[in-house]
């Protein structure tokens, strides 16, 4: 009699232990005050600083940004739809917030939104809320007209909150431009075949720029997630002083 209940007890066990929830926000010291970085979905994050939130390539379903500030930045790295999704940008309430990221996407977005983008090339640089921004290239090698990201089409970032450097990286593969970045306090570097590149390129360049904090981000591929346990090996038997933090970006949100 009591069988029935049972077992639905140990399917919701089972099922919560599956349904990883969002990770919890972490926070780094800056001399100007606290930044909390916030995982939310696969090249997803949620910044804030200095009382400002900071929403890079929101993507994913409205519940995804549950009991998170609306954003007062946007950034958008790429035309794809893992990147700039309309869709998202309804969900979260983005119209009329400043939104900046490269000409390809400005030219792509909806007329709704074009007027709130501020164009950023690739080397460009300009200041929001006291945030300096950088546009850093990010690309497929080799260089190729056909390749799924064409260097100057998106914009990886680096900006600087207060006196930390926090790297995005965008869907690239291991370019000069990220190896020869210098003094990364938080690094956040995609990892997915065929659209980015391998745990072993990933490594190797964060173990050329040495951030002092890395996300393995964006690791969801085809076929498989890209094995970011590994990656933190391969990084960690090089190099122990870069702290691998290794999170879950595929929350489960139904
Ligand atoms: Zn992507």
């Amino acid at each position: 009699m009591f069988l029935k209940p049972f077992l639905s007890l140990c399917l919701f066990f089972i099922a919560s232990i599956l349904c990883a929830q969002r990770p919890d926000p972490d926070v780094i010291a800056s001399k100007s005050g606290d930044i909390t970085i916030q995982p939310i979905l696969h090249g997803t994050l949620v910044l804030k600083y200095d009382n400002k939130i900071i929403y890079v390539d929101p993507y994913g379903e409205a519940r995804a940004f549950e009991n998170i500030a609306g954003p007062d930045l946007i950034l958008i790295t790429d035309i794809h739809g893992d990147h700039l999704n309309e869709k998202t940008l309804d969900d979260i309430s983005a119209e009329g917030i400043p939104i900046i990221a490269p000409k390809a996407v400005a030219e792509q977005i909806s007329e709704k939104y074009k007027k709130q983008v501020s164009v950023l090339q690739n080397d460009e640089k300009t200041k929001m809320f006291g945030i300096q921004i950088t546009a850093i290239p990010m690309y497929n090698l080799p260089e190729e007209p056909e390749a799924k990201h064409v260097k100057g089409r998106g914009n990886g970032y680096l900006l600087k909150m207060g006196d930390k450097r926090i790297y995005i990286s965008g869907d690239t593969e291991d370019i000069p431009e990220m190896r020869a970045l210098e003094n990364i306090d938080v690094a956040f570097v995609c990892m997915n075949l065929p659209y980015t590149m391998d745990i072993n390129q990933a490594s190797n360049a964060v173990i050329d720029f040495k951030p002092a904090v890395v996300y393995p981000y964006h690791y969801r591929g085809n076929p498989d997630m890209s094995d970011t346990a590994a990656f933190k090996r391969l990084v960690n038997d090089k190099d122990d002083e870069i702290e691998v933090r290794l999170r879950n970006w595929y929350p489960d949100y139904k």
